[in-house]
Parts: structure tokens; sequence; C-alpha cells
């Protein structure tokens, strides 16, 4: 009975949207895919000491008289509560005018909470919450993050990326869950599924967007919207996986990603964006492009002569929107396509159908408010609590010399460019785009410069840094120092702005921390940075070395509690740390990859492995086992693990699993599942798990998820067995 009602409803919902696109002019059509940004209806641009204001009569225009579905972003500034209501309120006062009464869908990059309203909760990029290994709060941070974005009327979420981190030169790194296809898959699920999953009113929160689609993360040259070259079968192997596991799980759009692979832009290639999307992966959600992009298809990509061409490439590769982001010529040259027979009509209603649903789905046809209401209100105390608890569980120790967990028990001397700066600490897509004005920032936000002094239990000397510090009398400090603290970090930037040459680390402070150790003063480094840096040089100056990542509002109270002990640190690498610019090699890597098998030449030793990170007290791993099923169709794992040290703590097991010989090269190891164990001193826990087949699965020589005979072998930490598929 049950299912019935589902169907009907389910029904009742499309026969809604397919209700009203039967009764849509072609301009209303096209309308919907068109979406502006919010800079294109300024009467005055936002900056950080004038509001933004509307321009109500271009913004009639664009909803009543040109049908605009869709609206995204801010103008230069975050705003507030208020200045969001009243914005919404505006646009639903403008759609109830139109002649449909068709409520935009409003986009954002909510990426590490909502991060363009101000009183919202901020969390760690997504690489720090990945280091949590915590799927839940994964989870649960989405779901604040969306209740605050939809109490706003915020119906659609530019996030999660579920971009595959391959290339630590690129400059949207930190937006990544780090560089292992599975584990993306994992998160980047488990937030949209809570991005998705119903509000108070039994309405999805928002829609979530899986982006960017596809192999926007792999940049050969390592610049962000530069070219790709990525074979089919790595395509599938790496990039594919987490919008495969976002498709199953619901997600409800896409975006495109802005460069190209193998010559072909993602924009314009029908391969990717319907023969594999729709027609092999059977996503009925909405694609939308990214800023500009079919005008990039002339200007940039140089495969288009033009504007209109480029329209008719986009839509016929299989695009539903565009962000254009500023005018009318994208809605006035599909208008054109159509009248002139090059693009149906029936291809159009495709695509506004899609919209429409995503629509009828937030509960957006209803006639119901876009804002909902959210318990506990927005930027409340659990949330921010939430925050907090996610910056402590990333703190990854990388190194630790025997100095912590004790080393702010004497004369501390904190130096360093990460210790005044708050951006540092945020990253970008914080307040404004960059995330690097610090006026843009509310105040009182607690640097280590500022929170360290009350809270460290010994004495600490802050020493200046800006442009006028004067490295003599840093090191002068450190003599009269027990330990000197060195908050080292990346000046927040992403997309083309955060390109870089090199992952050098600023000489300055590789500078600073030599000095520093030269004084004999033990040295203890902190990292805030936006992707791994090289720290080769520095390494063996330092006793202790924290990677705090972008942990947000909470990472100076997050990073004084791990140096002093009070909590246990408990964040694992998401990534493989490379020891040199030249040696970018993922922990999934081939056999010739890990080094000569002779002389050991050419060996893969990065500085520090993939799933990395130390505590304070011991993990003991014991009793791996692995067992085929009788059918041969699973392999049931088992692990001991118990806390022999003496203190609580939390490890993180990751399962992987090699294939001995296969008949397509395999890699070393392949991470198959992990899981994050609390436990207390003496306690311990069994583990287990099932692989199914698709696990033991690799992309054949026929492209196709292959399963070959013969021997596996599954590591956790230092345990390893065999068994061997019939
Ligand atoms: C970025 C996207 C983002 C969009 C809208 C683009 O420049 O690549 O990730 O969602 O802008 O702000």
């Amino acid at each position: 009975m049950l299912a019935l009602l589902l169907v009907s409803a389910g029904r009742l919902h499309a026969q809604k949207a397919e209700a009203l696109l039967d009764q849509m002019t072609l301009e209303e059509k096209v309308g919907q895919m068109t979406q502006l940004t919010l800079q294109a209806f300024a009467a005055q641009e936002g900056t950080p000491d004038q509001p933004f204001a509307l321009d109500g009569a271009r913004l009639r225009e664009a909803l009543v008289d040109r049908h605009v579905g869709s609206l995204l972003n801010v103008y230069n500034q975050a705003m507030n509560t208020r200045e969001w209501a009243s914005l919404m309120g505006s646009i639903d006062e403008y759609t109830s005018q139109s002649r449909l009464e068709i409520p935009v869908l409003y986009g954002i990059d909510a990426v590490h909470g909502n991060n363009y309203l101000w009183e919202a909760t901020i969390f760690p990029q997504n690489i720090g919450m990945a280091a949590t290994w915590d799927t839940e709060l994964v989870a649960a941070s989405a779901r604040i993050t969306a209740e605050e974005t939809r109490a706003v009327g915020q119906t659609w979420n530019f996030a999660p990326v579920l971009d595959v981190a391959r290339n630590p030169l690129w400059s949207r790194f930190f937006e990544t869950y780090g560089e292992d296809p599975y584990a993306v898959s994992v998160f980047g699920t488990a937030a949209i599924e809570a991005m998705q999953a119903s509000g108070e009113t039994g309405w999805p929160l928002v829609a979530a967007t899986g982006k960017h689609f596809l192999g926007y993360s792999a940049p050969l040259s390592g610049k962000d919207r530069t070219p790709a070259w990525i074979p089919e079968r790595m395509l599938r192997e790496i990039f594919l996986p987490p919008f495969k596991a976002a498709f199953d799980a619901g997600l409800k759009t896409i975006m495109v990603n802005s460069s190209e692979i193998n010559g072909i832009p993602v924009h314009a290639d029908p391969r990717l964006l319907t023969e594999l999307v729709r027609d092999e992966l059977g996503f009925e959600g909405i694609i939308v492009t990214d800023w500009e992009d079919i005008g990039k298809l002339v200007s940039m990509h140089r495969v288009a002569e033009n504007f209109k061409e480029a329209v008719f490439q986009s839509v016929s590769a299989g695009i539903d929107m565009a962000m254009v982001p500023y005018d009318y010529t994208f809605t006035d040259a599909l208008i054109e396509l159509v009248e002139e027979g090059r693009i149906s009509e029936s291809r159009i209603d495709e695509s506004v159908l899609r919209i429409l649903q995503v629509k009828e789905d937030l509960g957006l046809l209803e006639a119901g408010p876009s804002m909902l209401p959210m318990a506990g209100g927005i930027g409340s105390d659990e949330a921010q609590a939430m925050s907090l608890e996610a910056a402590r569980e990333s703190m990854t120790l990388l190194k630790n010399d025997g100095l912590l967990p004790h080393a702010l028990d004497g004369n501390i001397l904190l130096a360093g460019p990460a210790a005044f700066s708050v951006p540092m600490m945020y990253g970008s897509w914080t307040y404004v785009w960059q995330g690097d004005n610090p006026d843009a920032y509310p105040e009182g936000i607690e640097t280590l410069a500022s929170w360290l002094p009350d809270h460290a239990p010994g004495n600490v000397t802050v020493a200046p840094w800006g442009t006028d510090h004067d490295p003599d009398r840093i090191r002068a400090m450190a003599y009269g120092a027990d330990v000197a603290v060195l908050a080292l970090g990346e000046r927040p930037s992403v997309e083309k702005p955060g390109d870089i040459e090199s992952l050098d680390f600023p000489a300055e402070q590789v500078a600073l921390v030599r000095d520093i150790a030269e004084t004999g003063t033990p040295v203890v480094v902190v990292l805030f940075q936006n992707r791994p840096r090289i720290i080769r040089s520095i390494e063996p100056y330092a006793d202790a070395i924290l990677l705090a990542y972008l942990p947000g509002p909470h990472g100076a109270q997050a990073v004084t509690e791990v140096l002093d002990g009070t909590v246990n640190p408990s964040g694992h690498l998401p990534f493989t740390y490379p020891r040199f610019s030249g040696s970018l090699v993922p922990h999934d890597r081939k056999f010739s990859e890990q080094g000569d098998i002779l002389f050991g030449w050419n060996g893969f030793h990065p500085q520090y492995p993939f799933g990395h990170g130390l505590s304070y007290t011991e993990f003991v791993y014991s009793d791996l086992q692995a067992v085929v099923s009788n059918d041969h169709n699973s392999v049931h794992v088992t692990v001991k693990i118990r806390n022999a040290g003496e203190r609580a703590g939390a490890d993180v097991a990751h399962l992987f699993l090699e294939d001995h010989v296969a008949s397509v090269t395999p890699p070393v190891q392949r991470l198959r599942r992990f899981e994050r164990v609390s436990l207390d001193p003496g306690e311990s826990l069994e583990l287990e798990w099932t692989l199914t087949r698709e696990d033991l699965a690799f992309i054949g020589r026929d492209l196709k998820p292959t399963v070959e005979p013969g021997l596996f072998s599954v590591r956790i930490a230092d345990q390893e067995t065999s068994f061997r598929l019939p």
C-alpha cells in the first residue's frame, strides 16, 4: 500500500512538472535554462564597507519578461540573514508576477558551511574534513550547511566537489576529499545524502551539485582550467567512481568541468555529457555549465567560431542550464537555434523538464516558501561545537620526536605568518571568493597569536610578523624560549588566482624554521595550507609537525589543544604528502613507480604516506583474516585493534587490497574500506567488513569492470593476509 502511494505521489510530481511544461512558450522554456549572477542586478556593488543594492527593474525584467529560471552567487561580499531574506523576498515577489509563477533555483557555493552568509557556521575545508575520516561528521556538517542555506531561501548548493585530487599543484586541492576515489565516493555521497535529506517540511533541504564533471582535478600543468589527458581506463577507475556513487545516492545536479580532456572541452563533449552520464549511468538531474563556460568555447578553447555556435555545441552535447552569467546572449541564441530548426524543441523540453522536476522535488512548485525554518537557528552553539570538533579531529600529527604533548609547558615563542592571519586559517570561499580579505571577516576570530597566550600552560611570547618583521630579532627571542611554535601557511587562493609554479614552501618561511632551529630551541611547525607544499628542507629542523589544513574559525583552539595534549590527535592524511615537486605519485601507484626491483632506483618515498597520522597513544593491530565465501562472491575481513597506550584516542583503520597478477597492470594497493575507531586505554575491538566482487574488480582491457581469479592480499596497518579467488 505504502509502495503504491509512493509511486502515485511520484507520478503526481512528474505530472506537475509536465503540466507546467505543456503550458510554456519557447521563451519561457529557454528562460528556465538560463542562470544569471546576482552581479547582473546590482544598483550598487557590495563591498565590505557598503551593502549590495538591488536594481529591482533589471531583476523584474529577468524574472518576469525573460523567465530566467535560476540565479546564483553573491556580489563581492557576504550578506547577513536579513539581507538574504530581503533579496529572496524580492525574487519571490517578481516570480509571482510572472505568467506561470515558477520560482527560481538560487545557487550558492556553500562549500564549507554557507560561507556567504554572515551568521553561518563555517567548517574546515573538505581536505580537513576528509582527514577526520569521520563519515558521520562529514554528513552532519553537510546537513548543517544545507539547513543554514535553505534557511535563507537558497535552494541549490554548488557542493560537494567530487573531484579526485590527483595533482597537488592544483589550486582547488583543498576543496576535495583527497586523492583516493573510494574515499571521495564515501565522503561525497555522505555529504550529498545529508544535504538532500528532508527538512522540517518534508522537502529536501537543497539540491546538491556534484562538481566538476569530469576530470577537472588532473590538469597536466597543475594550473587551473588547463588540459587534462586522461585515458578512458583511468577516467573510469579514478575520476568516475565518486560521480557514479553520487548518482546512485540520488544526486540532483552536476556542474561541468571548465576545462578539456584529451583535447575536447567537456562542455562540448556529447560522449561524456550524454552517452556516459545519461545513457550509461542513467542520471536524470540537471547538468549546469560552470561560470561563462559556453563563451569560453569561443574565447579560450577555440572549438566554436562564435557564441551561437558554442551554444549549439554545448546544448547538443547535453547541458541543461547555462551559467551565462551576465546577460541574455545564451537565451537569445538558443531561441534562434530552435527557430532555425538546428535544435529541436523536444531537446529543449528534456532539459526544462529536468529543471522543473528538481524545483518540484524541492517543494518549490507547491507555492511553499523557498525559505525553510531551521530549528536551533543559524550558527547555533551546537553547530559551532561541531565545527570545533571537526577541526580537532582533522589535526594530523605528521612528526613527533617526543616533544609533544608537553611542548607548551615552559617559555614559548610563537612566530610565523599563519599565527596572525585569519584568512590563512579559513582558505578561499570565505565571505568573499578568494577568502583573502581580512576586512571581510567578522571581528573577534581567534588566531594562534590571540589564543595561545591565554590558553597555553606556559608563558607565550609572540614575535610580530609582517612586511617589516625582523628575522634577527625573532632569532634573538628564540634563545630565551624552551620551544618555538612556528605557524606557517599559504595565502588563501582558489581557481586561476591560486595557480602556482612550484610546490616549494615560501623561502622566507623555510628560512624562519632554519634560523630558529639553529638557536637550539626545539621547533614545532604548524602548517595551514591549501595543498601539500614541499617541506623536505624544513622537516629535519622540526621536532614536531602538525598539519592543520584549513580548519576555519576554531583552528587556533584545536591546534593549541593538540599541542598541549588536551586533544589526542587523530587526523590521517587523505593524500600522499610529496617529498619532491617533481614526484607527485599517489598511493595507488603501479609497481613500476614503486622502485626499480634490482637497485631500488626511482623509488616511491613520499614525505608521508597516504593515511599517515600520529597519536599520543599506541594502537596495535592483530589477527587479520580474509575468508572467501563459498560462492566466491564475497570476502569477509576481520581484524583486531587495541589501544595499547595510556590515553584514550582514535585511529583510522584503512583496508588496502592488492591484486597480485592481473591483465591490466595492478596498482600496489587500493583503498577498499576504512573505519575511524575510538578506544580507551587497554580497550580493543574487532572490525569486520565484507568485500564484494565489485571491490575486487578493476577496469579491464575491454574497459569494463573485471574480476580475475588469483591471489589477493589485504593490508591493514602492519597486518597482511592473502586469499586466493578461484
Ligand atoms: C567555479 C565553480 C563555482 C562557480 C559559481 C566557478 O568559477 O569553478 O566551482 O560553483 O564558479 O560560483
